[in-house]
Order: C-alpha cells, then sequence, then structure tokens
C-alpha cells in the first residue's frame, strides 16, 4: 500500500539542495530534542515520530545527543551548535521557525508551545491533516524529499477558541493549535488560555444569596427597588469593589492554572439605576460600559500589585456594547466585544444591520489594542438548522485582525453529544484561520470535505453551495439575513431550498463508500429534516380544535427523528433544553386545545383558554388577514406564546411566581365571553372580550382574594404583524404633547428593540401599527388612568412582529381589593 512518491515541501524546490529524509522507508535523521526539553517540545517530537512513521514506515529516534543528520524540535545544546540566529523573543510562547541548515531541518520556537506547533505545520507540509478529532489524513510515502525551508510563523491571536464539542479533543485541539480555555489541553501539549470564572461572574463575584439581605445597596436599583434576582452589581459601591477584590484574590489561589479571571456581567439586563452610577453613565457618554469598566479596572489595579501574570476579562455585551468616552482599559484588562445582535449571513462590513457591530469594534479598538472578541457560530435556538455563516466568517476572521482584535471566542455547540450544523468544518477552518487569517478558507473546506465524505464530497460540497446561496447577497443569492436564534420558518430555508437539498443528499447517500460515511452522510441530513418536522408542528383551527393537521402522523415523526439522534449520540437540539427536555414538552404542548370562536361581519376571533387564555387570532374578515402575529411552530413552549394575552405581574420588572390556569365562563354569546383565570398565589382574574365592529373591547379585573397583601401588575400584550418593517412606524399623541411617529427600522441599527414609556411620554390613551405602505392599521385604545406603563417590541429578524403592551398600574393589593385594566384591540 506505500507508494514511492516524492513529497517537497517547495516543489520548485526540488532541482535544487534536497534533504532526502526518508529514502525507501529507511532513514539516517534522528530527532534531536534538548535534554530538558519542555513538554510540549517532547510531546512535539513524539508526534513527529509517530506521523513520519505513519507515513513513510521510517521511525526516526528521539535523541538529546548531537547527530549527522538532525531534525532539531526546539532549542537545545545541538541547534545552539549550528550558531543560527532564531528569534525567540520576537517568536513569543507560540511563534516558531522552519528551516533547512545544511543536511538538518530545524523545528524552534516558544517553548510553551511554539516549537510544538512548528511540528504539525512541517507535517501539515508533508501532507497530514487531522480533519476531525476521528479522521485524519495522513499520506503515504515510503520516500519523502525536503526542499530547502526558511520560514517564520506566529499566530494572528493570542487566544483562539473553537467551541464546539468537536474541537475539545486535546490532540486535534494541539496538531490545528487551538488553544483555548474549554480544549482538553494539558501541560503535556503546553496548557491553554485558562478562564476562571468563564464568563457572567458578577453572581459569584458578589453572591446575593449571602449579601442581599443585609445590604440590598450591592446590587442593581431597578424601576426603583433594589433587586436580589433578575438584575447586576451596583458597581459604584465601594464595598462591591472591595468584595469583588477579595474573592479574585480567593479564585486565583484556589484556581492558580488560571490564566484569565473573568468580571463580567450576568447574562441578562438590569443595570444598576443609581444616582451614583448614572452620573458616571453621564460622565461616559451615557455608556453603561463605563461605571462597568472603571470597576474593572480598579480591581484589575489592585490584583496586579500581587498578580502581574494574571489578566482580567470582561465583556462588552448587549447594554455594554457600546464603548465608554472616557476611560481606558488598563493593559491587563481583556474586553470581549459580543456581536450577539448581528446578522450571521454577512460579512459584517456589507450588511446594513451589522453597521452598529462595526461601528462599535472601531470605537473599542480605539481605546484598546488587546481587544478580545466573542464571536456567534451556530442556531443556539435550534443547533441542526442549517446555518449559512460562511461568508462571514471567512471575511469577519481577518476583519478582527485588521482592527486589532487579539483573540477570539468563537461559540457554537458544546453539548454532550455535540451535532451542531457542520461542526466539525467549521472548527477545522476556525482553527486554520485563527492561526493565520491569510489562509485560503475555500481550500480548506474542499480539503475537509474531501477527506471527510470521500466520494460523497461532490454533493456534499453542492449543498454547502446551496446554503451559503442562500444568504449571499445578489446577484450572487437570494440575500437573506440570519440570526443566532433564527427559526426554521425563516425565508432562507425555502421549500426550493429543501427540495433541492434532499436530491443533494440523495446522491451523496448513494456516492458514499462506507457506512463511516454515510453516517456522516446521514448526520448532516438532520438539518433539512428538522426544519420539515418543524413546520408540521404549525397549529390550525379546524372544527373547534387548534391542533397540528396531522397530529398521529407528527407524533410519529417525532419519535422517529429522536431516535435518529439518540443512534448518532446527539443529545441537544438547542442551547437551552436537552433533546430528552424537548420530548416531554412535546408530550405537554402538542395535543388539540379546544377553541372558543367569537365572531361579528368585521372580526373573527379565536380564544383558546387553555393556553392562557390566550386570544389566537384575530382575523380581520374583509381581507381575511390575522392580524395577530402568528406564532413560530419550532418555539420552545409552542403553541403557547405570542397572540393576544392578558398576564399578572408582581411589578414591571419581576415575572409573577407560578402560572394562571384559565376557564371559559357558562353562557357565551356569538360575539361575546368571559373566561376566569386562578393564579397559583391565589389571585382571581376575571376577564371579558366583546367584538363591536371593528373592534375588540377587553376588561380585566384583578382581585386579590388570598388573605394577604400581595404587589401586582397587570400586563396586556398583543402581537402582531404589518407586513415589512422598514416602512412600519408606531405613531400616538403623548400624554404631556406632542405627536410620535417612531420607525422602527433605522440605519446602523439592529432591525429588533424595545421600549418602555413612563407618565407623559406614554400614549394618550391610544396608538397604533401603521404601515406606510398601506393595509391594514392596527389600534389598541385604552383609558389612560387604568394604564401605568406602555411598552413597544419589534423584530423584523426573520418574521414582522410588532408587541404593544399596556400595564395597569402597579400596586400593593389588600385583601379583597382589585386592579382593572381595560383595553381595546381593532382594525382601520
Ligand atoms: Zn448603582
Ligand atoms: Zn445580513
Amino acid at each position: 500500500m506505500y507508494k514511492a512518491l516524492v513529497l517537497c515541501a517547495l516543489a520548485v524546490s526540488c532541482l535544487a539542495a534536497n534533504l532526502k529524509l526518508v529514502d525507501k522507508g529507511r532513514s539516517n535523521y534522528a530527532i534531536v530534542i534538548a535534554p530538558d526539553a519542555s513538554p510540549s517540545e517532547r510531546h512535539g517530537a513524539e508526534e513527529l515520530q509517530k506521523f513520519l512513521e505513519e507515513m513513510s514506515g521510517a521511525r526516526l529516534p528521539i535523541t538529546a545527543e548531537r547527530q549527522p543528520r538532525m531534525v532539531l524540535v526546539g532549542d537545545s545544546p545541538a541547534l545552539k551548535e549550528l550558531r543560527l540566529k532564531i528569534p525567540y523573543t520576537d517568536l513569543g510562547p507560540e511563534g516558531f521557525v522552519l528551516k533547512t541548515a545544511g543536511q538538518h531541518v530545524v523545528i524552534a520556537g516558544g517553548r510553551l508551545r511554539g516549537s510544538m506547533y512548528g511540528v504539525y505545520t512541517f507535517l501539515e507540509k508533508l501532507g497530514c491533516r487531522w480533519l476531525t478529532p476521528e479522521v485524519s489524513r495522513i499520506p503515504k510515502a515510503r520516500t519523502l524529499v525536503l526542499g530547502p525551508l526558511d520560514e517564520m510563523q506566529k499566530p494572528a491571536f493570542e487566544y483562539r477558541e473553537p467551541f464546539f464539542s468537536e474541537a475539545l479533543d486535546r490532540d486535534w485541539a494541539a496538531r490545528n493549535k487551538t488553544n483555548g480555555s474549554f480544549q482538553r489541553l494539558d501541560a503535556s501539549v503546553g496548557g491553554k488560555v485558562q478562564y476562571f470564572p468563564f464568563v457572567h461572574s458578577f453572581d459569584q463575584l458578589v453572591p446575593p444569596s449571602r449579601y442581599f439581605k443585609d445590604h440590598p445597596e450591592y446590587f442593581s436599583l431597578i424601576d426603583g427597588q433594589r433587586r436580589e434576582r433578575g438584575g447586576q452589581l451596583c458597581l459604584t459601591n465601594p464595598d462591591v469593589l472591595r468584595i469583588g477584590i477579595e474573592t479574585v484574590e480567593r479564585w486565583i489561589d484556589a484556581h492558580p492554572e488560571a490564566t484569565i479571571i473573568s468580571v463580567s456581567q450576568n447574562d441578562r439586563y438590569g443595570w444598576c439605576e443609581c444616582d451614583r452610577c448614572r452620573r458616571v453613565e453621564e460622565e461616559e457618554g451615557g455608556a453603561h460600559s463605563g461605571p462597568l469598566l472603571r470597576f474593572v479596572n480598579a480591581l484589575a489595579a489592585e490584583i496586579e500589585k500581587k498578580h502581574p501574570d494574571k489578566l482580567i476579562d470582561t465583556l462588552a455585551y448587549q447594554y455594554t456594547e457600546d464603548p465608554p468616552a472616557k476611560v481606558r482599559p488598563r493593559p491587563n484588562v481583556r474586553v470581549r466585544l459580543c456581536p450577539i445582535a448581528a446578522c450571521e449571513a454577512h460579512p459584517y462590513g456589507q450588511c446594513p444591520y451589522d453597521a452598529y457591530f462595526v461601528k462599535n469594534l472601531r470605537a473599542w479598538s480605539k481605546i484598546t489594542d488587546r481587544l478580545y472578541v466573542w464571536h456567534y457560530n451556530t442556531n443556539f435556538a435550534h443547533y441542526l438548522l442549517p446555518f449559512p455563516d460562511f461568508d462571514e466568517l471567512i471575511a469577519d476572521i481577518p476583519m478582527y485582525k485588521q482592527h486589532g482584535v487579539v483573540g477570539l471566542f468563537m461559540e457554537g455547540g458544546v453539548t454532550q453529544g455535540g451535532g451542531a450544523e457542520n461542526a466539525e468544518l467549521r472548527s477545522y477552518v476556525m482553527a486554520k484561520l485563527l492561526w493565520d487569517v491569510k489562509a485560503d478558507a475555500n481550500k480548506l473546506i474542499d480539503e475537509f470535505l474531501d477527506g471527510y465524505y470521500g466520494k460523497a464530497a461532490k454533493p456534499m460540497r453542492a449543498y454547502f453551495d446551496l446554503m451559503q446561496r442562500q444568504v449571499r447577497m445578489a446577484p450572487d443569492g437570494m440575500g437573506k439575513h440570519i440570526w443566532i436564534y433564527d427559526r426554521p420558518s425563516a425565508p432562507y430555508l425555502s421549500d426550493e431550498f429543501l427540495a433541492n437539498a434532499r436530491e443533494l443528499f440523495r446522491q451523496a447517500g448513494a456516492a458514499a463508500e462506507s457506512d463511516a460515511v454515510r453516517t456522516r452522510v446521514r448526520k448532516a441530513r438532520l438539518g433539512i429534516e428538522y426544519v420539515a418536522l418543524t413546520r408540521a408542528k404549525k397549529f390550525t383551527v379546524e372544527g373547534g380544535w387548534y391542533r397540528p393537521a396531522d397530529l398521529d402522523g407528527l407524533k410519529d415523526r417525532w419519535n422517529t427523528f429522536l431516535s435518529g439522534l439518540r443512534q448518532l449520540g446527539i443529545t441537544n437540539i438547542s442551547e437551552s433544553t436537552t433533546a430528552a427536555r424537548d420530548d416531554q414538552d412535546f408530550g405537554k404542548y402538542v395535543r388539540p386545545y379546544r377553541v372558543v370562536t367569537l365572531e361579528n361581519s368585521r372580526l373573527r376571533l379565536h380564544v383558546v383558554p387553555e393556553l392562557g387564555g390566550r386570544i389566537t387570532h384575530i382575523i380581520d374578515l374583509r381581507s381575511g388577514k390575522n392580524v395577530l402575529q402568528e406564532p413560530e411552530p419550532g418555539a420552545k413552549q409552542y403553541p403557547d406564546l405570542g397572540g393576544l394575552a392578558v398576564t399578572p405581574y408582581e411589578d414591571y420588572v419581576t415575572r409573577m411566581p407560578g402560572s394562571t390556569t384559565w376557564e371559559l365562563d357558562a353562557g357565551e354569546s356569538p360575539n361575546e365571553a368571559s373566561l376566569t383565570g386562578t393564579c397559583e398565589n391565589g389571585l382571581r382574574i376575571k376577564r371579558r372580550l366583546r367584538l363591536d365592529g371593528a373592534v375588540l373591547h377587553t376588561e380585566t379585573i384583578l382581585e386579590n382574594t388570598t388573605h394577604a397583601a400581595l404587589p401586582v401588575a397587570l400586563q396586556s400584550r398583543w402581537d402582531v404583524d404589518p407586513g415589512g418593517l422598514e416602512t412600519v412606524v408606531v405613531r400616538y399623541r403623548k400624554q404631556d404633547g406632542g405627536t410620535v411617529e417612531r420607525a422602527l427600522i433605522e440605519p446602523e441599527r439592529i432591525p429588533a428593540g424595545s421600549e418602555s414609556y413612563n407618565g407623559g411620554d406614554q400614549p394618550d390613551g391610544e396608538w397604533r401599527v401603521v404601515n406606510r405602505r398601506g393595509g391594514l392599521v392596527m389600534v389598541n385604545r385604552f383609558p389612560k388612568e387604568q394604564v401605568g406603563r406602555c411598552s413597544l417590541t419589534w423584530t423584523a429578524k426573520s418574521e414582522n412582529r410588532v408587541g404593544l403592551t399596556v400595564w395597569s398600574v402597579s400596586r400593593v393589593l389588600q385583601p379583597g381589593e382589585q386592579v382593572k385594566l381595560a383595553a381595546d384591540y381593532g382594525t382601520e
């Protein structure tokens, strides 16, 4: 099986002075390391020995003695004798040189990991590829000839982490030169950039469970109250800083292996609104990142005194993504900027929806030359969903480098069983680009697909290209945007795409030459099966029931799909829940629900008492259109979401503990019905619905039927679909005068958002959603004395949804007291 072929590092140089590393399965060379070689140098030498033998049959000895013909790995007395100038300082801990010197080969660099990385690059020049932990391509050749070598490499980024289950393996990670915190890189391969904790650490830094009771002032003031849950820290409180420093010092003592400590906001909103924090924000140009970075800097300055080698990490994420006006990150601080709201289809510099992020990136890179980015690389709600972000990925890793970014966390799916869409290919391409942003990504994709799918590579490449074309800007593609929580019903997953993809998978399955490859093709096909399955879940109203068209067939398909996942070892199809939990939810939610229909000459209304007393449809009979936004069948808890519903809360911030059970009262008429809701904490809700022309009148009375005083705020929210949001405005008169015409899509902004209005900023009893292109106008009216707050939410991410929410006045209800909220919903 061994071929006698000659491999040249540099083809043209084959004619020049060549080194015969192996000749017909025999070698005169020895691998030479220092007697005190570092662990990774020793490991590199062993890997070199192993793969050269696997390639050629020749086993080169490893020694610390000078030899007539040497492959030198790392600095050593033998290498020093050659009197070469190796620029170790410039190479840093991870860089290396590859050189031929007379009859010798030199692979030398940083002792931490550099020389070892040099070995892998040398082997790659001989044709070795480590595509996945299980699949490698090691060429066979009885004779190995090398042309002259003289090059130097350093990593493009100091921190390189493809975060996929498929990228955690120690050997795969070392061989592909990644150094991420979650990768199983131990001391034998020179360790890694080790975080502790990894992220979202405020609750650990100053635990509310320990401090809130005696010191509520340590925690966020939100809407007038200090909050134990749902918030952040009060970052201008000196005791919070003192405790934070003590905690970080404890963390460093307990985790000496950690090289970087994350002091970062909890994974939610809820910044502190106290006067001191607000004042700092004002000084920092209104940026919430101002108080955060001042706090992190102060903490990092203290930590540096005892631990000058440790880095402190924080986030520029969601509400802290805008940079501060004055404060600058200290040299021992790393800020991770997170483009969580970006469109992932298009290179960030080319997509209008990503302009906001490019602006932030530029601004941050102006104030620090040590910026990290937390990049997103999968659909977190649907790991299996086709996620054509390769144009973006391939363009943006080099773009980050241009902007001076020095570390990249590439967040994909890490679960017990892995299986996120294209995880293996993605990890491979990422690893290569993270090392060298000039690597030819298209060539990498081809080489991966060839090695991974063998004879099935051609249709799999065609499927890959088909996917990318769904989103690529015209004229090369359909120009759709994609998002990290995109929906299986997103427009880029068109029926035509699914049909074409099915055919390509058929071809790939037929071409596959082994069971292993057939399994890989089957795994890749799960994405389109998942889309079709999710779409079959869609509920419709028929014969008094709200249910999927073919419930029994759907259950069979779901079970078959899950058993397919189990066979492939896949445990999660989303970040938030396991597939086992999804199965439980399927059993709980996917069943027929009784529907109550109200109708007059203008509107038909479907109410599903069991789904939170929710109105699922308001059909305008003249146009036949459902004015309510239809929820996504792929969403968790579908169909128990969206529509028009009332919900009791403790206040405008805190959700009511427990759920509400609704029942239809007797005595409905064709255009009128009433419902009774019982909350788990004993509150009672009475709700009346009445159709009158093109208007639905609702009136809700919440009564405290318990024996204790309870804080309450009643929320009534409707989600409508007014068509493409580019031309949609929300129009109203403010209570303190003046007309508002709020455009929802604005340049350099993400196409989604939410706002709350208080006092005189609230609509004066009426607001409407208007599409300037025409169509139905949606109107919500309310008695303003009953309403304490209004909020507006919207998204154009793969759907057109506008939510208008009115809240009752928030108050403490004594036993027997009531709060009332009336609201009219209609079309014009
Ligand atoms: Zn504060
Ligand atoms: Zn885009």
